[in-house]
């Protein structure tokens, strides 16, 4: 399996406007509006490491 990103929930602030999701073209990172909290969809992620730079919080890894 490739790298995909993870997130740390200790950092990550968890709100809808999410920059790392509005980073992710593809929306294998997206804010869930029933789970209200960030999600990756693993299947979808290609491990490009946009979201990664994106976040101000530095809670996205791509491992
Ligand atoms: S690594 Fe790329 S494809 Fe995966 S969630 Fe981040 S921006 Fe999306």
């Amino acid at each position: 399996m490739g790298k995909k990103a993870s997130i740390d929930f200790k950092k990550c602030d968890n709100k809808p406007y999410c920059g790392a999701a509005r980073a992710c073209k593809i929306k294998a990172l997206y804010y869930d509006r029933e789970l209200e909290s960030v999600q990756v969809d693993s299947f979808k992620c290609t491990g490009c490491g946009n979201c990664v730079v994106a976040c101000p919080h530095a809670a996205v890894t791509v491992q």
